[in-house]
């Protein structure tokens, strides 16, 4: 590996590169369907009052309170107003209308008996209970008044948001989009899945595990098909998408091999090589291609993915407009002891227990090649730079996964 006179750039300055890279995603109209999790980029103003009309809150019958005040009472029954009635005729005095839950409250009429409390008939209805005047009956604009802004700039849109932007009749949505990056895994050793492997060759894992990720942080991900160690390869492959996305997003090819071929293809082009001090992924780059950023991680797929979260999701998010970048930490204690590289912020994989007083287990060792430890852990260990050694019950952060 590399000089060790060479100067490391620390985690925090790395993610701080990576973060001004990626600029905040324009503003564009999404179905609202189509809006789940993203940021609303403009106040949403009611076009509508919510209800729309005076409605029944009930199954039961349309009434002035004063023809039910004294009971029991029979009323004949004018008409039928189920949901969706639009031609709802007035109450004339001294009868009821059948009406249904939603369905608009007639003119004339000031309550709704449930049917509960009458003998349900359809031609004349016995009415043993009274009501007051408004009961059971939904007003117009009671949740929403028209003009109210009921959504600011910036809010994430959850499940109810998204309900409440189709009830006031919104088809689409004024929203950041999703960013776009377009993920390229490099090296002459990898065969996609379902393809014969000749000795020495690998399954490619790193594209299809960073799209992933890209996804699950709320982007859009183009995965391309990998490339050899061969730098006009890697330039055909992004040359006719790079101008389509926010982000390149490469792994492998970036360390002090022989073969580098992201290296060789970017170096003196924009992106600049760095050592940042952590373990795993040392190796970084970052920078601008064409008027495309570009964030290159190291090969070894626990490397890839750690770099992914520690560099490029909170960059993601960031440029999505959302608020909550970084995953949720918490302070635990660990099962077991620990030792980390002098001078390197590790991130080891973990298994937290909540329920055991907050106990947090390393999972596997510290080595960058062991996946399937990394596909059983739920959050990351953070050791500082200035730690060597912790013992069992020591104190560590982990961010959750
Ligand atoms: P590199 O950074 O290109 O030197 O790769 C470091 C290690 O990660 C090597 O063992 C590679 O075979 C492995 N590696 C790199 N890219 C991938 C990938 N896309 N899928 C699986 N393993 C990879
Ligand atoms: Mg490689």
């Amino acid at each position: 590996m590399g000089g060790v006179s060479q100067p490391l750039t620390t985690v925090a300055e790395h993610q701080a590169t990576v973060a001004a890279l990626v600029g905040t995603t324009p503003v564009v109209d999404v179905p609202t369907s189509d809006a789940l999790g993203l940021v609303l980029g403009a106040d949403l103003v009611a076009p509508v009052p919510l209800p729309l009309f005076d409605n029944s809150a009930m199954d039961g019958y349309a009434v002035r309170a004063a023809d039910v005040a004294t009971t029991p009472v029979v009323l004949p029954v004018a008409a039928d107003i189920p949901a969706g009635r639009t031609d709802v005729p007035p109450l004339e005095p001294g009868t009821a209308h059948r009406i249904m839950t939603g369905a608009p409250l007639p003119a004339g009429a000031d309550a709704v008996v449930q049917v509960e409390w009458t003998d349900a008939g359809t031609g004349e209805v016995r009415v043993d209970r009274g009501v007051v005047a408004d009961q059971n009956v939904r007003r117009a604009a009671d949740d929403v008044a028209v003009g109210t802004t009921v959504l600011r700039a910036g809010t994430r849109l959850g499940p109810a948001q998204l309900g409440l932007a189709a009830a006031l009749g919104f088809g689409a949505l004024p929203v950041r989009r999703r960013v776009r990056v377009l993920v390229l895994s490099t090296g002459s050793e990898l065969v996609a899945a379902g393809e014969p492997l000749a000795p020495g060759q690998i399954y490619e894992s790193n594209g299809v595990m960073l799209a992933a990720a890209v996804r699950e942080a709320g982007g859009e991900a183009e995965l391309l098909r990998f490339v050899p160690d061969d730098v006009a390869s890697f330039h055909a492959a992004i040359a006719d998408r790079l101008a389509a996305v926010d982000l390149l997003l490469t792994s492998g090819g970036v360390s002090a091999g022989a073969y580098e071929v992201v290296k060789d293809a970017f170096t003196g082009r924009g992106v600049e090589f760095t050592r940042v001090a952590m373990q795993p992924g040392g190796p970084q780059g970052s920078g601008r291609y064409q008027g495309v950023a570009v964030a290159t991680l190291p090969g070894n797929p626990v490397s890839a993915q750690v770099s992914f979260e520690v560099f490029v999701r909170p960059a993601l998010r960031a440029a999505m407009g959302l608020s909550d970048v970084q995953r949720p930490t918490a302070r635990a204690f660990l099962s077991a002891p620990l030792t980390s590289p002098p001078g390197r912020t590790q991130f080891r994989r973990g298994r937290y227990d909540p329920e055991s007083g907050r106990v947090v287990t390393p999972v596997g060792g510290p080595g960058s090649h062991l996946l399937s430890a990394l596909a059983l852990s739920d959050c990351l260990i953070e050791v500082p730079e200035d730690v060597t050694e912790l013992d069992a019950g020591a104190e560590v952060s982990v961010r959750f996964l």
